[in-house]
């Protein structure tokens, strides 16, 4: 009790003192308070935790820079370019790039905790970190992006190298512009050294990473379905997103049996109501990734709902957001439990507003957070890094199975921490939040 008491103490200090020093940070206070209310358990047990927990939310190291790119018509422009390295408690800086013209200093903070939380639960010797820009690539043509691409890697391989900082794709970067950025790095530092990930397999990519994150997502659905006594063959399934997320995850669902019904992207999504078919599939692929097309090109073959409508009014029993942050809010998750959802698997970062939580939570939603289901990507990251540094390439077979086994030890871990720390109040997400935690904090204690 005395010990309890303290502790709530220590943590509201804590927590107003972040408020002070970050006062317009609005979405990373708001997600260290999440995490941190799912810490409750262990922050009671001991101060040091409380101490470990201050410790961790201030990030490392912080990096804005200036980015300046000339269009087609040779005008000049100028984006703001981020990298946050959170932590290197564990092993070097590792997380993604995303361009989004949305992006702010806040949100990226919250997105490189997040990455630390996960790469700590994959049990890869990786710290967390995160970068990108405000840069919007839509309507770009191929030649602007690459000079984006140069210009901000020009800037920002001062910071990243093979022991320091690795960084890897997200949102709106993928091989491609992996490609730019690595040509770019290396011309730059007679380094060929495995700096990023992500890359395409004949420049030192490893085999599965492209497919890893989907298909890791539907590994840890189906490991959550089955601790519930819940098959996935037959379940009707809406999907957000129609990058690399979302077109692996649907591809493994139809493998699996069961019935991927959406996909989207910014302007809308198609319906699908007998399911996504692999010959659609096939189509969408070529429409995204060659092509780099809208769904709405889709709509002579298949339903499509456009003024910016989102998949979640779709009656489904799961739903995996696989497009973007806080995608899901509470509006959205009314929807989905009234029309009889009863699982979400994240695949985007964050993908559910913290009111979104408090409805899943209320009405026993299986829930499983996207730190924990979609470590696969970042996963196979870890395991391209240490194809680079041994200069040898996997079997692809041994990648396949390395991602299962690696997604099993999370889920695993994620349901021991919960039944030994969840105080009868039994969730994945806390239990994610803990283990993930106890090696962070572990790491600190260790390093003194
Ligand atoms: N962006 C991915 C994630 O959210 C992975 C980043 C990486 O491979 O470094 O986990």
């Amino acid at each position: 009790k005395f010990i309890r008491d303290l502790a709530t103490k220590r943590v509201n200090l804590v927590l107003s003192a972040l408020q002070k020093r970050n006062p317009n940070e609005q979405e990373y206070l708001q997600y260290v308070s999440v995490v941190t209310r799912s810490l409750t358990p262990l922050l009671m047990k001991d101060l040091k935790y409380v101490e470990a927990l201050e410790r961790l939310i201030e990030p490392e190291r912080v990096f804005t820079f200036r980015v300046a790119w000339a269009d087609d018509n040779g005008i000049k422009h100028i984006n703001r370019g981020y990298r946050v390295q959170f932590s290197s408690s564990i092993g070097p800086y590792k997380g993604g790039i995303r361009f989004d013209p949305k992006m702010n200093l806040s949100i990226m903070k919250s997105l490189a905790f997040e990455q630390t939380m996960k790469n700590s639960l994959t049990a890869l010797p990786m710290g967390g970190a995160m970068g990108g820009a405000d840069f919007d690539p839509k309507g770009k043509s191929d030649n602007e992006v690459k000079n984006f691409c140069h210009a901000f890697i020009a800037e920002l391989y001062k910071i990243i190298g093979p022991n320091c900082d690795i960084p890897g794709p997200d949102i709106n970067v993928g091989t491609r512009e992996i490609g730019y950025m690595y040509g770019m790095y290396r011309k730059l530092t007679s380094q060929t050294n495995g700096t990023l990930t992500g890359k395409r397999y004949n420049w030192g990519g490893s085999r599965v990473r492209t497919e890893a994150t989907g298909y890791g997502l539907v590994y840890f659905l189906e490991y959550m379905l089955h601790d519930n006594n819940i098959p996935l063959e037959g379940r009707r399934i809406t999907i957000s997103g129609s990058g690399p997320v979302a077109q692996f995850a649907v591809e493994k669902l139809i493998e699996r049996g069961a019935i991927p019904l959406t996909m989207s992207d910014s302007d809308g999504f198609i319906y699908a109501r007998n399911g996504i078919t692999l010959e659609m599939l096939k189509k969408i692929m070529y429409l995204k990734n060659v092509e780099r097309g809208r769904l709405e090109e889709l709509s002579q073959i298949v339903e499509y709902h456009g003024d910016k409508q989102r998949p979640w009014v779709v009656p489904c029993e799961i739903a995996l957001p696989c497009a973007y942050h806080n995608e899901i809010r509470r509006k959205d998750a009314l929807n989905l439990i009234q029309n009889g959802c009863i699982a979400v698997a994240e695949g985007s970062n964050i993908s559910s507003a913290p009111n979104a939580l408090k409805l899943f939570k209320q009405h026993n939603l299986l829930y499983a957070p996207g730190k924990a289901a979609n470590a696969g990507g970042v996963a196979i990251s870890g395991l391209e890094m240490s194809q680079n540094s041994i200069k040898l390439k996997m079997d692809p077979q041994d990648i396949k199975m390395g991602l299962k086994g690696i997604i099993y030890n999370i889920f695993e871990a994620c349901r021991t921490a919960a039944q030994q720390f969840g105080d009868n109040d039994f969730d994945y997400s806390s239990g994610a939040n803990i283990a993930a935690f106890l090696k962070l904090a572990n790491c600190l204690f260790d390093e003194g």
